[in-house]
C-alpha cells in the first residue's frame, strides 16, 4: 500500500508540474493560474515526503553476504524455523551456522535445514561428528579450513548416500564411454604407459562431459571401481601416526615418483619434512641411486659413465643406469648434476608395498568424495543463508547464477519474480541464488 500511496502523490505532483511548465510556455492553454498550480505541486510533493521516510516503506538493503554489517534486527518474521540458525557476533556481523547433525533412518544428516542433503551412511555418531567437523569450516562467518576431510573418509571408508546415488546413475555410462574411446583409438595400442596416461586423462574429460549431470573431471575417481582397502588406513595410522596419514594422502599420486620442491613452497617442504620423520619419505642423497639416475637424460648418463672411467658402452637408458649403479664416485658426481636438496621421494607405508596401487586408487576416490561433499555443503550453506535472510512480505526478484555446461542446471531460468528458485538440482550443483528488492531493480 505504501508504494501505491507514494506513486499516486508523485503522479499528481508531476501532472501539476507539467501543467505549470506548459502554461509558462503558452499561458492560454491553462485552466489554473500558474501560481495555484505550483502550490498544488508543492503540497503533493510535501505530502509524499513523510511517506517515503516511513520505516515501513524504506527498502531494506540486500543482505546476502556475511561480510556486510548485520541489520539491527533479524528479518522481521520468524515464520521459518531456519532463522534460529542465524545470530549476530560481537562485531555485529550476521552469522549463519548450520544446525547440528541429525540421526535419520539411513545414517546421519550432516547439513539439516539446508537446501541440499548430505547423509553419511553410518550408525556411529562419533564418525558423523568427525566428518561434520571437517566439512564445516565456517567459524564466525569465516572460512577456516583446519583439517582435511579425505583422510577421515578414507579411515572410516565413509559413504555419502546422495553421492552413492550419483555414482549409481552415472558409473555405467562413464565406463562404457571410456571403453569405447579406447577401442576406437588408433594410438592406444602402440602407446607407452606415459602416453596412455595422457590419453586417459583426455578420455576421462570426454566421458565426464558426456554425462547428463556434469561435474568436473576431478570427480572421475568416484566413477571408477575402487579396490577393497578395508583396515589398511588403520594400520597406516598405527605404524606412522595420524598426522602423517593426513599429510600423505593428498600426495598419493606422487608415491614412488621424484618430486622437486623449491624452498619457496614452505608448506610442501614442511609436509615433506614431517613425512621424512615418519619414515614415509626420502630426501636427496637418501633416494635410491637408480631412481636418481632415472632423472638424467641419455646424454648426461653417457657423460657420467665416461667421468666414472667406465669403459663399457651403454645401449640404452636402462643399460646406462645398470652400469652406473653402485659404481665408485657416482653419488659425488650426481650432486653436481641434480639439485639433490630439493628432491623428495615418497615411499609406500610399512608393509603395504604390494597394496600401494590399491591404496592410491582408494585415496583418490576419497579425495574426490571429499571435494564433492565440501562443494555441495558450501553451496547449500550459501543458498540457505540467502533464502532465510530474504525480507518477508516484500516483492523480490530472484536471480540464479547456474553451473556452467550442465544441461540440467542450464534449464533453470535466470530470473524469478514470484518465488525463489530451487537449486541445487543435484549433488555438486554450484547454482547460486541472489535476491534483489524492487528498489534495487
Ligand atoms: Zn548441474
Ligand atoms: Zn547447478
Amino acid at each position: 500500500m505504501a508504494y501505491i500511496k507514494v506513486m499516486l502523490f508523485y503522479l499528481i505532483g508531476l501532472i501539476c508540474g507539467i501543467i505549470t511548465l506548459a502554461m509558462a510556455v503558452d499561458p492560454t492553454v491553462g485552466w489554473m493560474p500558474p501560481t495555484l498550480s505550483g502550490l498544488v505541486t508543492f503540497l503533493f510533493v510535501y505530502l509524499a515526503g513523510p511517506a517515503t521516510s516511513d520505516p515501513g516503506y524504506a527498502p531494506p538493503r540486500a543482505r546476502q553476504d556475511e561480510e556486510e554489517a548485520a541489520p539491527a534486527t533479524l528479518p522481521a518474521t520468524e515464520k521459518t524455523p531456519l532463522n534460529s540458525a542465524l545470530s549476530t557476533n560481537d562485531s555485529g556481523r550476521l552469522i549463519y551456522q548450520i544446525p547440528p547433525i541429525e540421526k535419520t533412518a539411513n545414517g546421519y544428516l550432516l547439513n539439516p535445514g539446508t537446501t541440499s542433503q548430505l547423509t553419511l551412511a553410518t550408525d556411529s555418531e562419533e564418525i558423523a561428528q568427525a566428518v561434520r567437523e571437517r566439512i564445516d569450516h565456517y567459524e564466525n562467518g569465516e572460512w577456516l579450513e583446519k583439517a582435511p576431510l579425505a583422510p577421515v573418509l578414507a579411515r572410516y571408508q565413509a559413504h555419502c548416500l546422495e553421492v552413492d546415488a550419483y555414482i549409481k546413475k552415472h558409473k555405467k555410462q562413464f565406463k562404457e564411454t571410456i571403453s569405447s574411446l579406447i577401442e576406437n583409438s588408433q594410438d592406444w595400442e602402440g602407446a607407452n604407459k606415459t602416453d596412455q596416461s595422457y590419453m586417459m586423462s583426455e578420455f576421462t574429460d570426454k566421458a565426464m562431459q558426456s554425462l547428463p549431470i556434469r561435474l568436473s573431471s576431478d570427480i572421475a575417481p568416484l566413477l571408477r571401481d575402487v579396490p577393497d582397502t578395508k583396515g589398511l588406513d588403520e594400520i597406516f595410522i598405527t605404524n606412522h601416526g595420524k598426522e602423517a596419514h593426513e599429510i600423505y594422502i593428498p600426495y598419493a599420486s606422487h608415491i614412488e615418483k621424484i618430486m622437486q620442491i623449491s624452498d619457496t613452497d614452505k608448506l610442501v617442504i614442511q609436509h615433506m619434512k614431517k613425512l621424512v620423520n615418519a619414515t614415509l619419505c626420502l630426501q636427496g642423497a637418501d633416494i635410491p641411486q637408480s631412481v636418481l639416475l632415472q632423472q638424467l637424460s641419455m646424454t648426461d648418463l653417457s657423460e657420467l659413465i665416461s667421468d666414472c672411467n667406465i669403459h663399457e658402452k651403454a645401449k640404452n637408458k636402462a643399460d646406462a643406469i645398470s652400469l652406473l649403479e653402485g659404481a665408485k664416485g657416482v653419488m659425488g658426481k650426481l650432486v653436481n648434476i641434480l639439485p639433490l636438496s630439493e628432491l623428495y621421494y615418497l615411499i609406500p607405508p610399512k608393509g603395504m608395498e604390494k597394496k600401494i596401487r590399491d591404496l592410491q586408487m582408494a585415496w583418490q576416490y576419497y579425495e574426490a568424495l571429499a571435494k564433492l561433499m565440501k562443494s555441495t555443503y558450501s553451496v547449500a550453506r550459501t543458498n540457505t543463508f540467502r533464502l532465510i535472510t530474504a525480507p518477508e512480505g516484500e516483492k523480490l526478484r530472484w536471480e540464479v547464477k547456474s553451473c556452467d555446461d550442465c544441461a540440467d542446471c542450464e534449464s533453470l531460468q535466470l530470473i524469478y519474480e514470484h518465488s525463489p528458485p530451487q537449486p541445487p538440482l543435484h549433488v555438486g550443483c554450484q547454482c547460486l541464488i541472489f535476491w534483489h528488492t524492487a528498489a534495487e531493480g
